[in-house]
């Protein structure tokens, strides 16, 4: 299983990671916000999770780090 994590005080909230994620497993957290003042993107479902890297491929800011 892969470990997905996040830098979540870092992220802006754009949102380009939940729509990379071909598991559907990225989201962004509607209950939470961040230092930055947006909702963090977190993963639901770690055991899901597949390590394509294809959320932190796309992230501007380098936040999500995938171990596999
Ligand atoms: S590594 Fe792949 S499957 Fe895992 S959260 Fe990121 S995009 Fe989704
Ligand atoms: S792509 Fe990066 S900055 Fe944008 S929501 Fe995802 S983790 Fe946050």
């Amino acid at each position: 299983m892969a470990k997905v994590t996040f830098r979540t005080d870092m992220c802006k909230g754009c949102g380009l990671c939940v729509g990379a994620c071909p598991k559907k497993i990225v989201v962004l957290a509607a209950d939470r916000i961040n230092a930055k003042g947006h909702h963090p993107a977190e993963c639901i479902d770690e055991s899901k999770c597949i390590g394509c890297a294809f959320c932190a491929t796309m992230c501007p800011d380098c936040i999500i780090k995938v171990e596999r």
